[in-house]
């Protein structure tokens, strides 16, 4: 048995837990020890004293994230363990290649360690902590990875300023925790990307979107391609090398436009088929003329990053996709997203449906798209899968 403190639950609560849903919510805890800090390693029990998990507390509407179905000791060694079958699952799915080093090798919960993230570019592991837990684990964690055979880890930089829950106090520091800065050129899919893992949005690259821009890419054949919110400027890459006619990027950051130039002078020295704008995307929209565009890619940033938020989100989706299907040239495609975890598939759906309608446009969907298998999902925490898409023709 594990030496760590019990919290016990309410009478029925443990229901979720035995179906390895792996969070405990603030309610259903009968009995929380005084002694137990937020970040701490927690045994929990049902209200009859069966074990159910071991996990680490923190204070929120989320109290428990469970690591561990068996009543043991969280040592180094099972971090270890965890990380050895993280990478195990990536080898099967072929993302780690000579020609392509840029992949997550953990997802939370979807690789049963609820908390934490990992991107890794090069030899260079961005370690994520969204819970005081993580945060507390993350020498172990980076130890553990420099040490992962075989992955090629030498750098691990820690970026959770912006991850944990501020009110829990813990002042983290972007750092690297082992190495320092090398390289920051990656490779995705046989393509260059330069990766600004010290400022950049999330670990510094949505690898997220690798297989839908890799999609896309088979689309892009003489094609007039808008990218909307380009950030680091992954489709336009992927465009161009499809053979696109002419790339635009769209971005209202600066800094996304300079990081998007780089990316494709990198790839493309001296193309002159691309062209990166800093502008509103709702502006670019309504100001660019009918037809200038017969590939639209629209990846907005979460419009809903809370439930609070969804009617707003749900009326900015189908604005943006309103203005597509009106501009697109006839036979044009759209790839349009959506990253709300708090959006279901059937929400945007509806919004992109709404939009199609309002535009009077003939639209069918052609492809469905979700987050890379290198995001998994458990089956029991639907919350993991985010990234909603629908490649779709317009005539
Ligand atoms: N498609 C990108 C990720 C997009 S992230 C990729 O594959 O990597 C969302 C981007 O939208 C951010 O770079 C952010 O700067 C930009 N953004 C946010 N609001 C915007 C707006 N109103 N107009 C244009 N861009 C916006």
């Amino acid at each position: 048995m594990s030496t760590y403190q019990t919290i016990t639950l309410k009478r029925g609560k443990e229901e979720s837990l035995l179906r390895f849903h792996p969070w405990v919510f603030s309610g259903a805890i009968a009995n929380l020890p005084q002694s137990v800090e937020e970040g701490d390693l927690v045994r929990v029990t049902a209200s009859d004293g069966r074990f159910l998990g071991v996990g680490h507390y923190e204070v929120g509407s989320i109290a428990v994230r469970i690591l561990e179905s068996e009543d043991i000791e969280l040592t180094p060694g099972w971090f270890a363990t965890r990380l050895e079958q993280a990478l195990a699952l990536r080898r099967k799915l072929g993302v780690i290649r000579p020609d392509n080093n840029t992949y997550r090798l953990v997802h939370g919960e979807g690789d049963f360690l609820p908390g934490c993230v990992v991107d890794i570019y090069g030899n260079t592991a961005v370690l994520q902590a969204h819970s005081p837990g993580m945060h507390y684990a993350r020498h172990i964690l980076a130890k553990a990875l420099v040490d992962l055979p075989g992955a090629g880890i030498a750098n691990v930089y820690y970026k959770s300023e912006t991850t944990l829950p501020y009110k829990a106090r813990l002042d983290p520091v972007n750092d690297y925790l082992i190495g320092g800065f090398e390289t920051n050129v990656s490779m995705e899919n046989g393509l260059l990307f330069n990766i600004d893992w010290l400022k950049g949005q999330k670990t510094g690259f949505f690898v997220d979107q690798r297989d839908n821009r890799a999609l896309l890419e088979h689309y892009s054949r003489d094609a007039r391609v808008l990218n909307m919110f380009c950030y680091t400027g992954g489709f336009s890459v992927y465009a161009m090398r499809g053979g696109a006619r002419v790339v635009h990027s769209v971005d209202s950051s600066a800094k996304a436009v300079t990081l998007t130039d780089a990316n494709i002078a990198l790839n493309f020295p001296g193309d002159t088929r691309h062209t990166a704008y800093a502008e509103d995307a709702f502006k670019y929209l309504a100001e660019m003329p009918d037809g200038a565009y017969d590939l639209i890619i629209l990846d907005p940033p979460a419009f809903a990053k809370h439930r609070s938020a969804i009617k707003n989100a749900m009326v900015g989706y189908r604005r943006i996709n309103a203005a597509a299907f009106r501009k697109i040239a006839p036979g044009g495609i759209l790839f349009t997203f959506s990253c709300s975890q708090a959006i279901s598939r059937e929400q945007f759906r509806l919004a992109v449906f709404t939009a199609a309608a309002q535009s009077g446009r003939r639209v069918r969907i052609l492809h469905q798209l979700t987050q890379p298998a290198d995001h998994p999902v458990s089956i029991y925490h639907p919350e993991g899968e985010y990234l909603k898409g629908l490649v779709l023709a317009v005539e």
